[in-house]
């Protein structure tokens, strides 16, 4: 602990923590050292973990990247983050992410942009992205200064920056990891889950996390199975599906190719490899920029300067203006970018146009993956089509950043578990990423196609 205390001081250049929290973090250090003695040591006796700043934790500011909650103190701890003290790891702070995690390169966060500690082998110094919007999560992570750290993925925000950093993370099937006390941004998507160096210590990881919670009422009432226990790379008598929709044009040959070596290491791994079709992939991104927003616009309503965090109350004027001075002030351009969006696709007029046509869409993408768990068991293709891109390069063009989110999002529309490991560098020695997803609650057959992966 003392070490990771040491080595979050020394990477601060990176901006990965907004809060750091050495007391919490050596407080679990000495109640490991009195577990061990004691012989009651905990899955996580210890162990200093990052939290990205959407969980609400006691006593410690949570501002969700945005400048709107500076200033808010929870009185109340996250149910995940509290399930990960209790197994015994400590805080070392709190980590910068986009702004209400909306973003694919934490460029978007009230608090600046997190630097990836990658560089291109010919690209002199230049700043390149972690990914977002877990960026403070995945930098931190890649950089050691931190062994572990939570994550949180509504469309690709534990997966993307995972892969652009060359480290671990996977989102649960939704409703495995209580969203109670993690900010909202679109609560039909959001999921937390884990980011680690490796496949093992992500499932340690989110044995510790997932659970029933009967505070939020989407969670799912079910045990949490021993994944780590089972942890197996032979993947004899498993199928792996290889969907053709997600071959598409401009995607660099790199990644291809590593996604090509993947299926390689999974037949060698005992597998069968099998070509599948979800006819419906081209239209899962449009489909999570209305749906995302349009929740988003709902859930951000409640930022009013009264409840929470910033207040600008105009000399003039009554509560709405005290309102609106509140938000322009409060909330970054994408923020507000989603908002106007997500108000529009809800609105009477366009209601049925997006927002309701969005669902019938989702639906349509959710009945393809369940049409093919007939043929295959996980299946795997890149996790981005990119690797890491340099700080600035995609912010003046808002649909280049979410075209980033193109492998991604289906698996978020469906509410399946999926992965990102480590699986290559491309020819600038950037890391490259492959995603496994799997069935609804199968985390196990994910984890193990990960591990063989790996
Ligand atoms: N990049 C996506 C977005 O901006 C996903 C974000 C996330 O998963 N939180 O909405």
């Amino acid at each position: 602990a003392e070490a990771f205390v040491a080595a979050v001081e020394k990477g601060r250049g990176l901006n990965a923590f907004v809060a750091e929290t050495p007391d919490h973090a050596l407080a679990a250090a000495d109640a490991a050292d009195a577990a061990r003695a004691s012989g009651d040591l905990k899955p996580l006796s210890g162990v200093p973990l990052g939290i990205k700043d959407l969980f609400a934790t006691k006593g410690v500011q949570t501002t969700a990247g945005s400048r709107i909650l500076e200033g808010f103190t929870p009185t109340y701890e996250s149910t995940v983050s509290g399930n990960l003290f209790a197994a015994g790891a400590g805080m070392l702070g709190k980590l910068n992410m986009d702004e209400f995690a909306m973003g694919s390169s934490n460029e978007t966060s009230g608090y600046g942009p997190v630097i990836s500690p990658w560089r291109r082998s010919d690209g002199g110094n230049a700043a390149l992205a972690p990914g977002g919007s877990s960026g403070g999560s995945s930098a931190a992570v890649s950089a050691r200064l931190c062994p572990g750290a939570t994550g949180t993925d509504t469309g690709g925000s534990i997966r993307q920056p995972a892969a652009f950093t060359g480290i671990t993370g996977i989102k649960p099937t939704y409703g495995r990891c209580s969203r109670w006390g993690v900010v909202a941004f679109a609560s039909s998507l959001d999921q937390a889950g884990p980011m680690a160096r490796d496949v093992r210590d992500c499932a340690i990881m989110l044995e510790a996390m997932a659970g029933f919670d009967p505070k939020d009422s989407t969670s799912l009432d079910l045990p949490v199975p021993a994944w780590e226990a089972t942890l197996s790379p032979d993947l004899r008598g498993k199928r792996v599906g290889i969907p053709r929709e997600y071959r598409i044009d401009g995607v660099p040959a790199e990644i291809d190719a590593v996604w090509d070596q993947g299926i390689e290491w999974l037949r060698d791994a005992g597998a069968e490899i099998v070509e599948v079709s979800l006819p419906h992939t081209k239209y899962a991104l449009p489909t999570y920029y209305i749906i995302a927003p349009a929740e988003a616009s709902s859930n951000l309503a409640r930022y009013d300067g009264v409840r929470y965090g910033k207040r600008v109350a105009p000399e003039q004027g009554g509560l709405n203006d005290m309102y609106e001075a509140t938000r322009a002030a409060g909330f970054g351009a994408e923020v507000k970018r989603r908002i106007m969006i997500g108000t529009y696709v809800l609105s009477a007029g366009f209601y049925d146009a997006y927002f309701n046509q969005a669902q019938k869409v989702r639906a349509l993408i959710a009945r393809d993956f369940e049409a093919v768990w007939g043929q295959c068991d996980v299946i795997l293709t890149p996790t981005a089509p990119s690797a890491a891109f340099g700080l600035g390069e995609k912010t003046a063009d808002p649909l280049a950043m979410y075209l980033n989110d193109v492998f991604a999002v289906p698996a978020s529309l469906a509410g399946l578990p999926a992965m990102s490991v480590p699986a290559g560098l491309d020819g600038q020695g950037l890391p490259l990423g492959l995603q496994i997803v799997g069935k609804a609650l199968d985390e196990q057959g994910v984890l193990d196609a990960g591990l063989a992966i790996e």
